[in-house]
C-alpha cells in the first residue's frame, strides 16, 4: 500500500532529547522503517523547519520524508505550529490531487497533524488514521494553567475521534481517557508501540560507570513532567547509589537550561549533588550504551502516553521501576518484569529502588521476564503488521473525494 505518514512538528530525522523531540519522533522513524519492511510504500510530511531542508529525503529506513513549507522555515515551538495547519493541510490536498503518488491511507501523529490530514483526505477520498501521541485532557489535568496547549485543543481532538476512520491507541488507559471524551470504542485499535531490537539488546558496548557503585539510570527530555525533581527526592534513601539522567540539550548547553538548573538546586539542597549527573541529550545509537550501564532504569513520570524508555530499557535486559501510569502500566508487569510506584511519591520510589538494588536475583529475575515479555509482544514488526490490516480496512471503505470550489 502507499502509506502517507504526517508527523507536522516530530520529524524521523530529528536529533532528540530536546524539549519537542522524543518518542514520537523515534515512534514515526521506526514504523516508517517496518512498514518498509512489510513491502508497503512510505513517505513521511513533516514541517519544514529550516531553511536547508530539500523538499524530500531518501532514508536509510527505506522511506521517503517530504518537508512541508508550512509556517516559518525555522524551529517554533509544537503548541504554536496551529495556525499552520491550514496550509499543511492545503499543501497535502494539492500534492494529492495533482502530484505523482496518492496514498491509500493517511496516517496522522498528534492532533495537529490530524487537522491537517483530515483537510486533505476529506477533499482527496484518502481515508485517514490518527494516533494521538498525547491528549490535551490528560495534559490539562496535570499542568493546569502551566499548559501551554492552543485553546480548543480538547475540542478539537474529540472532533477529530470522529473525524478520522479509525483511532490508533496504544495502551488501555488511553482508551478509557477517548472513551470519556465520548470517541466511540468501535473506532478504536489498540497498537501499542515497538521497540528496536537490533538496537536495544542486552550485549554491546556499555557507557563509563563505576562498578562498584550501583547505578540508576532515567532517561527523557528535561520536562517538569518526566519526574527527574522526584528521583532526586527519592535519591537520599537509596545510599551509595548515583543518579544519571540523560536527556535535555547536548551537554555543553545544559548549564544555561533552567530546568536543568532546577534539577541541580535541588541536588544540592537534598545533600545528593556528588550522586546527581546530567550528562545531557544523547544521539540515539548511543542509547543504548547507557542503558546497559545501568543497574535499575526509573521511568517516573507523573502521566506518560506511552513511554518508549521502558521498553528501551527492558529490550536492553535492565529492570525498571516505573510510575503507574499510561502505557508504562501496560508494558511493565508489576511484580513480574519491574516494580510500579504511584507517580509523584518520592518515598514510595526511593523505598521501591532501595529495595530492587539490594535484591540481586529480583533484578535478574526481572530483567529476563522483561527480555522474554518485550521479544514476544513489542517487536516494530509485529506493530507494522497489525497496522497494515487497520490500514486495509479502513482503505476498502473509498470513499468519492468531497467536491471542493
Ligand atoms: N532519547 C534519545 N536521546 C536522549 C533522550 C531520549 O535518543 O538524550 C530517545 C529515547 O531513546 C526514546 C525517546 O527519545 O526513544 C523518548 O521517548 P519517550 O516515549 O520515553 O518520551 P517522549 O519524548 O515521547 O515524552
Amino acid at each position: 500500500m502507499r502509506i502517507a505518514m504526517i508527523s507536522e512538528h516530530a520529524s524521523p530525522l530529528a536529533v532528540l532529547g530536546e524539549e519537542d523531540a522524543g518518542g514520537q519522533n523515534t515512534h514515526v522513524a521506526e514504523l516508517a522503517a517496518a512498514l518498509v519492511g512489510e513491502g508497503h510504500d512510505v513517505r513521511v510530511y513533516t514541517r519544514r523547519d529550516s531553511t536547508t531542508l530539500p523538499e524530500s529525503v531518501s532514508t536509510p529506513g527505506g522511506y521517503q520524508v517530504c518537508h512541508v513549507p508550512a509556517g516559518p522555515a525555522r524551529r517554533v515551538p509544537k503548541d504554536e505550529l496551529l495556525p499552520y495547519m491550514g496550509e499543511f493541510g492545503g499543501w497535502l490536498e494539492d500534492r494529492w490531487r495533482h502530484g505523482d503518488w496518492t496514498p491509500d491511507v493517511a496516517h496522522a501523529h498528534f492532533w495537529m497533524s490530524g487537522l491537517a490530514t483530515v483537510h486533505a483526505g476529506r477533499r482527496t477520498g484518502v481515508p485517514t488514521v490518527l494516533t494521538y501521541h498525547a491528549l490535551g485532557t490528560v495534559k490539562r489535568r496535570h499542568q493546569g494553567g502551566r499548559d501551554t496547549s492552543p485553546p480548543g485543543r480538547v475540542g478539537y481532538e474529540r472532533a477529530l475521534g470522529r473525524a478520522v476512520d479509525r483511532v490508533v491507541v496504544q495502551c488501555a488507559d488511553e482508551v478509557a481517557e477517548l472513551v470519556r471524551m465520548g470517541v466511540p470504542r468501535s473506532r478504536m485499535a489498540l497498537v501499542p508501540s515497538g521497540v528496536n531490537q537490533d538496537v536495544f539488546r542486552p550485549d554491546g558496548p556499555v557507557a563509563p560507570h563505576d562498578p562498584a557503585r550501583p547505578r540508576i539510570l532515567t532517561v527523557g527530555r528535561m520536562v517538569e513532567r518526566k519526574g527527574f525533581l522526584d528521583v532526586v527526592r527519592a535519591l537520599p534513601a537509596v545510599p551509595d547509589a548515583e543518579c544519571v539522567v540523560v536527556g535535555g540539550p547536548p551537554a555543553e548547553l545544559l548549564p544555561a537550561d533552567s530546568f536543568a538548573r532546577r534539577l541541580s538546586a535541588l541536588a544540592e539542597s537534598c545533600g545528593v549533588a556528588d550522586r546527581v549527573e546530567l550528562v545531557g541529550g544523547v544521539p540515539r545509537e548511543e542509547m543504548a550504551s547507557w542503558y546497559r550501564s545501568a543497574d535499575v532504569l526509573v521511568a517516573a513520570p507523573w502521566y506518560e502516553p506511552f513511554g518508549l524508555t521502558p521498553l528501551e530499557g527492558m529490550a536492553c535486559g535492565v529492570p525498571v521501576i516505573g510510575t503507574d501510569v499510561g502505557g508504562i502500566a501496560d508494558t511493565v508487569v508489576d511484580g513480574l518484569t519491574g516494580d510500579l510506584v504511584p507517580p509523584r511519591d518520592p518515598r514510595a520510589l526511593g523505598a521501591a529502588v532501595r529495595r530492587l538494588l539490594a535484591d540481586k536475583v529480583r533484578r535478574f529475575a526481572y530483567a529476563t521476564a522483561a527480555l522474554d515479555r518485550i521479544r514476544s509482544r513489542y517487536s516494530w514488526k509485529r506493530c507494522a503488521e497489525q497496522l497494515g490490516a487497520v490500514y486495509a480496512a479502513v482503505a476498502t471503505v473509498a470513499r468519492p473525494a468531497r467536491a471542493v470550489a
